[in-house]
Protein backbone atom coordinates (compact mmCIF):
# COMPACT_ATOMS: atom_id res chain seq x y z
CA UNK A 1 0.00 0.00 0.00
CA UNK A 2 1.12 3.73 -1.09
CA UNK A 3 0.76 5.82 2.17
CA UNK A 4 -1.18 9.36 1.52
CA UNK A 5 1.71 10.67 3.71
CA UNK A 6 4.22 9.47 1.06
CA UNK A 7 2.93 11.14 -1.36
CA UNK A 8 1.59 14.39 0.21
CA UNK A 9 6.23 14.51 1.34
CA UNK A 10 7.20 13.41 -2.18
CA UNK A 11 4.90 15.96 -4.39
CA UNK A 12 6.78 18.51 -1.98
CA UNK A 13 9.80 17.58 -2.14
CA UNK A 14 9.52 17.44 -6.28
CA UNK A 15 7.70 21.01 -6.42
CA UNK A 16 11.02 22.08 -4.50
CA UNK A 17 13.37 19.61 -6.43
CA UNK A 18 11.74 21.13 -9.73
CA UNK A 19 11.75 25.04 -8.72
CA UNK A 20 15.09 25.57 -7.57
CA UNK A 21 17.04 22.69 -9.48
CA UNK A 22 15.98 21.07 -12.35
CA UNK A 23 17.66 18.52 -14.31
CA UNK A 24 21.28 18.18 -14.76
CA UNK A 25 20.39 17.83 -18.84
CA UNK A 26 19.16 20.88 -19.59
CA UNK A 27 22.22 22.50 -17.32
CA UNK A 28 24.70 20.90 -18.84
CA UNK A 29 23.15 21.22 -22.73
CA UNK A 30 23.20 25.07 -22.11
CA UNK A 31 26.83 24.82 -20.72
CA UNK A 32 27.70 23.21 -24.11
CA UNK A 33 26.12 25.58 -26.26
CA UNK A 34 27.52 28.34 -24.27
CA UNK A 35 30.99 26.80 -25.22
CA UNK A 36 30.40 26.93 -29.06
CA UNK A 37 27.92 30.10 -29.84
CA UNK A 38 29.77 32.43 -31.69
CA UNK A 39 27.60 35.26 -31.53
CA UNK A 40 28.99 37.31 -28.75
CA UNK A 41 25.99 38.72 -27.15
CA UNK A 42 24.10 35.52 -27.25
CA UNK A 43 27.61 33.96 -25.46
CA UNK A 44 26.63 36.30 -22.71
CA UNK A 45 22.85 35.82 -22.53
CA UNK A 46 23.76 31.41 -22.31
CA UNK A 47 26.40 32.47 -19.08
CA UNK A 48 24.20 34.76 -17.26
CA UNK A 49 21.70 31.78 -17.43
CA UNK A 50 24.37 29.48 -16.02
CA UNK A 51 24.71 32.06 -13.40
CA UNK A 52 21.55 31.91 -12.61
CA UNK A 53 20.92 28.26 -12.41
CA UNK A 54 24.07 28.02 -10.05
CA UNK A 55 22.63 31.52 -8.07
CA UNK A 56 19.19 29.58 -7.32
CA UNK A 57 20.44 26.17 -5.86
CA UNK A 58 23.36 28.17 -3.88
CA UNK A 59 20.24 30.38 -2.88
CA UNK A 60 17.99 27.53 -2.30
CA UNK A 61 15.24 30.04 -4.56
CA UNK A 62 13.45 29.57 -7.62
CA UNK A 63 15.59 29.62 -10.55
CA UNK A 64 13.16 32.11 -12.38
CA UNK A 65 10.43 34.54 -10.32
CA UNK A 66 7.84 33.25 -12.77
CA UNK A 67 6.27 29.66 -11.64
CA UNK A 68 4.64 29.51 -14.88
CA UNK A 69 1.59 26.67 -14.33
CA UNK A 70 2.91 23.84 -11.68
CA UNK A 71 1.40 20.71 -12.83
CA UNK A 72 1.45 16.82 -12.67
CA UNK A 73 1.68 13.57 -14.82
CA UNK A 74 1.04 10.45 -12.42
CA UNK A 75 2.26 7.07 -14.33
CA UNK A 76 0.19 4.66 -12.56
CA UNK A 77 0.85 1.13 -11.95
CA UNK A 78 -1.88 -1.26 -12.78
CA UNK A 79 -1.34 -3.15 -9.58
CA UNK A 80 -0.96 -0.29 -7.42
CA UNK A 81 -2.65 0.17 -4.58
CA UNK A 82 -3.08 3.78 -3.22
CA UNK A 83 -4.56 4.76 0.00
CA UNK A 84 -7.57 6.78 0.09
CA UNK A 85 -7.73 5.65 -3.97
CA UNK A 86 -7.31 8.16 -6.72
CA UNK A 87 -9.52 10.57 -5.86
CA UNK A 88 -6.83 10.72 -2.16
CA UNK A 89 -3.94 11.49 -4.72
CA UNK A 90 -5.32 14.05 -6.41
CA UNK A 91 -6.15 16.04 -3.52
CA UNK A 92 -2.63 15.61 -2.24
CA UNK A 93 -1.06 16.74 -5.52
CA UNK A 94 -3.30 19.91 -5.51
CA UNK A 95 -2.16 20.37 -1.31
CA UNK A 96 1.74 19.40 -2.14
CA UNK A 97 0.91 22.47 -4.68
CA UNK A 98 -0.98 24.74 -2.33
CA UNK A 99 1.61 24.33 0.76
CA UNK A 100 5.01 24.62 -1.86
CA UNK A 101 3.41 28.45 -3.33
CA UNK A 102 3.44 29.57 0.29
CA UNK A 103 6.86 27.49 1.46
CA UNK A 104 9.39 27.95 -1.43
CA UNK A 105 7.85 30.11 -2.38
CA UNK A 106 6.03 30.44 -5.64
CA UNK A 107 4.77 33.50 -7.22
CA UNK A 108 0.71 32.62 -7.52
CA UNK A 109 0.11 32.73 -11.04
CA UNK A 110 -3.54 30.49 -11.32
CA UNK A 111 -6.28 33.31 -11.35
CA UNK A 112 -10.07 32.80 -12.56
CA UNK A 113 -9.97 33.74 -16.08
CA UNK A 114 -12.93 36.34 -16.15
CA UNK A 115 -12.85 37.48 -12.13
CA UNK A 116 -9.01 37.65 -11.77
CA UNK A 117 -10.33 35.95 -8.46
CA UNK A 118 -6.56 34.01 -6.92
CA UNK A 119 -6.32 31.96 -3.92
CA UNK A 120 -2.40 32.93 -3.58
CA UNK A 121 -1.94 29.39 -3.95
CA UNK A 122 -1.72 27.90 -7.50
CA UNK A 123 -5.15 25.92 -7.23
CA UNK A 124 -8.43 26.74 -8.72
CA UNK A 125 -10.81 24.64 -11.05
CA UNK A 126 -8.34 22.40 -13.80
CA UNK A 127 -5.30 24.10 -11.52
CA UNK A 128 -3.22 22.19 -11.23
CA UNK A 129 -3.66 20.09 -14.06
CA UNK A 130 -2.73 16.26 -13.34
CA UNK A 131 -2.62 13.66 -16.19
CA UNK A 132 -2.20 10.10 -15.76
CA UNK A 133 -1.15 6.97 -17.72
CA UNK A 134 -1.23 3.11 -16.98
CA UNK A 135 1.65 0.59 -17.15
CA UNK A 136 1.22 -3.17 -16.86
CA UNK A 137 2.81 -5.15 -14.72
CA UNK A 138 3.82 -2.54 -11.95
CA UNK A 139 2.30 -1.45 -8.47
CA UNK A 140 4.93 1.42 -8.38
CA UNK A 141 3.24 5.43 -8.65
CA UNK A 142 5.42 7.93 -10.68
CA UNK A 143 5.11 11.67 -9.98
CA UNK A 144 6.51 14.10 -12.28
CA UNK A 145 6.04 17.67 -11.25
CA UNK A 146 6.51 20.06 -14.07
CA UNK A 147 6.36 24.14 -13.50
CA UNK A 148 5.49 25.09 -17.59
CA UNK A 149 6.33 28.60 -18.26
CA UNK A 150 5.39 30.21 -21.28
CA UNK A 151 2.38 32.45 -22.35
CA UNK A 152 3.57 32.18 -25.76
CA UNK A 153 4.98 28.89 -27.24
CA UNK A 154 2.24 26.57 -27.95
CA UNK A 155 0.51 26.43 -31.42
CA UNK A 156 -1.36 24.17 -33.69
CA UNK A 157 -1.90 23.87 -37.46
CA UNK A 158 -3.96 21.04 -39.37
CA UNK A 159 -2.01 19.99 -42.45
CA UNK A 160 -3.08 18.03 -45.26
CA UNK A 161 -1.39 14.59 -45.21
CA UNK A 162 0.14 16.04 -48.96
CA UNK A 163 1.71 19.21 -46.85
CA UNK A 164 3.91 15.90 -45.40
CA UNK A 165 7.09 16.86 -43.68
CA UNK A 166 8.15 20.11 -45.77
CA UNK A 167 4.55 21.21 -44.09
CA UNK A 168 5.70 20.52 -41.04
CA UNK A 169 9.00 21.83 -41.16
CA UNK A 170 7.38 25.08 -42.61
CA UNK A 171 5.21 25.28 -39.23
CA UNK A 172 7.72 24.62 -37.15
CA UNK A 173 9.91 27.54 -38.50
CA UNK A 174 6.75 29.64 -38.50
CA UNK A 175 6.46 28.88 -34.79
CA UNK A 176 10.00 29.81 -34.21
CA UNK A 177 9.74 33.15 -36.27
CA UNK A 178 6.67 34.00 -33.94
CA UNK A 179 8.07 33.08 -30.57
CA UNK A 180 12.01 33.61 -30.94
CA UNK A 181 11.87 37.13 -31.80
CA UNK A 182 12.31 39.09 -29.26
CA UNK A 183 12.60 36.15 -26.89
CA UNK A 184 9.34 35.29 -26.06
CA UNK A 185 9.33 31.66 -24.95
CA UNK A 186 12.44 32.48 -22.98
CA UNK A 187 14.68 30.25 -26.09
CA UNK A 188 17.03 27.98 -25.62
CA UNK A 189 14.04 25.81 -24.88
CA UNK A 190 13.52 21.96 -25.79
CA UNK A 191 10.84 22.25 -29.04
CA UNK A 192 7.94 19.53 -28.33
CA UNK A 193 6.05 17.97 -31.79
CA UNK A 194 2.86 16.48 -31.02
CA UNK A 195 1.90 14.74 -35.19
CA UNK A 196 -1.18 13.16 -35.67
CA UNK A 197 -4.86 12.09 -33.43
CA UNK A 198 -6.83 14.50 -33.11
CA UNK A 199 -6.40 18.43 -32.39
CA UNK A 200 -6.85 17.89 -28.58
CA UNK A 201 -4.55 14.48 -28.64
CA UNK A 202 -1.71 16.30 -30.58
CA UNK A 203 -1.19 19.20 -28.89
CA UNK A 204 -1.47 17.22 -24.92
CA UNK A 205 1.47 15.07 -26.62
CA UNK A 206 3.72 18.23 -27.93
CA UNK A 207 3.32 19.39 -24.06
CA UNK A 208 4.46 15.99 -23.04
CA UNK A 209 7.32 15.53 -25.44
CA UNK A 210 8.87 19.43 -24.85
CA UNK A 211 8.27 18.42 -20.69
CA UNK A 212 8.52 15.14 -20.34
CA UNK A 213 11.94 13.54 -22.31
CA UNK A 214 15.62 14.43 -21.75
CA UNK A 215 17.67 16.81 -23.50
CA UNK A 216 19.22 14.27 -26.02
CA UNK A 217 16.57 11.20 -25.90
CA UNK A 218 15.43 10.49 -29.47
CA UNK A 219 12.74 8.30 -30.82
CA UNK A 220 13.05 4.92 -31.03
CA UNK A 221 11.59 5.10 -34.30
CA UNK A 222 14.51 5.53 -36.66
CA UNK A 223 12.91 8.04 -39.27
CA UNK A 224 10.74 10.33 -36.43
CA UNK A 225 14.70 10.40 -34.51
CA UNK A 226 16.26 11.49 -38.13
CA UNK A 227 13.76 14.12 -38.00
CA UNK A 228 14.32 15.18 -34.32
CA UNK A 229 17.95 15.64 -35.55
CA UNK A 230 17.04 17.54 -38.80
CA UNK A 231 15.08 20.03 -36.84
CA UNK A 232 17.62 20.99 -34.32
CA UNK A 233 19.54 21.86 -37.03
CA UNK A 234 17.55 23.49 -39.10
CA UNK A 235 16.38 25.69 -35.41
CA UNK A 236 19.83 26.68 -34.66
CA UNK A 237 20.38 28.04 -38.43
CA UNK A 238 17.30 29.89 -38.58
CA UNK A 239 19.55 33.27 -36.91
CA UNK A 240 17.87 33.08 -33.66
CA UNK A 241 19.66 32.81 -30.54
CA UNK A 242 18.69 33.13 -26.58
CA UNK A 243 16.21 35.19 -25.46
CA UNK A 244 15.73 37.03 -28.78
CA UNK A 245 19.31 37.82 -29.82
CA UNK A 246 21.01 36.71 -33.02
CA UNK A 247 22.80 33.90 -32.33
CA UNK A 248 22.89 29.80 -33.63
CA UNK A 249 21.82 28.23 -30.09
CA UNK A 250 18.06 28.56 -29.22
CA UNK A 251 17.14 25.34 -29.53
CA UNK A 252 18.10 23.06 -26.89
CA UNK A 253 16.74 19.50 -28.26
CA UNK A 254 13.14 18.83 -30.34
CA UNK A 255 11.04 15.63 -29.59
CA UNK A 256 8.77 14.78 -31.77
CA UNK A 257 5.65 12.15 -30.77
CA UNK A 258 3.24 10.91 -33.14
CA UNK A 259 -0.72 9.19 -32.60
CA UNK A 260 -2.41 7.92 -35.80
CA UNK A 261 -4.35 10.21 -37.26
CA UNK A 262 -7.39 10.70 -39.54
CA UNK A 263 -6.75 9.46 -43.28
CA UNK A 264 -7.22 13.13 -44.33
CA UNK A 265 -5.63 14.58 -42.17
CA UNK A 266 -2.15 15.58 -40.50
CA UNK A 267 -2.59 17.49 -37.37
CA UNK A 268 0.19 19.15 -35.82
CA UNK A 269 0.36 20.82 -32.15
CA UNK A 270 3.98 22.80 -31.15
CA UNK A 271 4.86 23.84 -27.81
CA UNK A 272 8.50 25.78 -26.62
CA UNK A 273 9.36 24.80 -23.17
CA UNK A 274 12.09 27.55 -21.87
CA UNK A 275 15.21 27.45 -20.47
CA UNK A 276 14.05 27.17 -16.91
CA UNK A 277 12.67 23.67 -17.45
CA UNK A 278 11.58 22.76 -13.34
CA UNK A 279 10.63 19.10 -13.75
CA UNK A 280 11.64 16.45 -11.28
CA UNK A 281 9.89 12.62 -11.17
CA UNK A 282 9.89 10.19 -7.99
CA UNK A 283 8.74 6.53 -7.77
CA UNK A 284 6.92 5.31 -5.37
CA UNK A 285 7.19 1.72 -4.54
CA UNK A 286 4.86 -0.46 -2.62
CA UNK A 287 6.34 -0.63 0.45
CA UNK A 288 7.17 3.43 0.20
CA UNK A 289 10.53 3.61 -0.51
CA UNK A 290 10.73 6.81 -2.64
CA UNK A 291 13.52 6.89 -5.93
CA UNK A 292 14.14 10.43 -7.14
CA UNK A 293 15.24 10.75 -10.68
CA UNK A 294 15.51 13.29 -13.40
CA UNK A 295 13.96 11.41 -16.52
CA UNK A 296 10.36 11.21 -16.27
CA UNK A 297 10.38 8.11 -18.09
CA UNK A 298 6.59 9.08 -19.03
CA UNK A 299 7.03 7.36 -23.13
CA UNK A 300 7.16 3.83 -22.24
CA UNK A 301 6.76 1.62 -24.58
CA UNK A 302 3.11 0.91 -23.85
CA UNK A 303 2.23 4.06 -23.47
CA UNK A 304 3.46 4.20 -27.03
CA UNK A 305 1.92 0.99 -27.93
CA UNK A 306 0.43 0.69 -31.62
CA UNK A 307 -1.43 -3.26 -31.32
CA UNK A 308 -3.88 -4.55 -29.13
CA UNK A 309 -1.27 -5.97 -26.76
S1 LIG B 1 9.07 31.45 -20.06
FE1 LIG B 1 10.35 30.34 -18.54
S2 LIG B 1 12.19 31.59 -18.22
FE2 LIG B 1 10.63 32.87 -19.24
S3 LIG B 1 9.59 33.96 -17.59
FE3 LIG B 1 8.39 32.11 -18.01
S4 LIG B 1 9.18 30.52 -16.64
FE4 LIG B 1 10.69 32.21 -16.66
Amino acid sequence: MIKSETILKTARELNIKAAIEGPKDVRQKVANMEKEETHHLSKYVLGKILENYDAAIKDRRPMCADTGLPRYYAKVGNHASIEGGMVTLEKLLRQATAETTASIPLRPNRVHPFSRKDYNNNVGIHAPTVDYSFEPDADWLDITVVHKGGLFGGDYRMLFPADGIPGLKRFYLDSLAEYFRRGMSCQPAVIGVGVGGTKDVCVRLSKEAACLRVVGDRNPDPEIAKLEEELIELGNQSGFGPMGFPGNSAVLDVHIEVAYAHTGGMPVGIQHFCYAQRRMSARISSNDKVEYREDPMWFTPYYRRDTIE
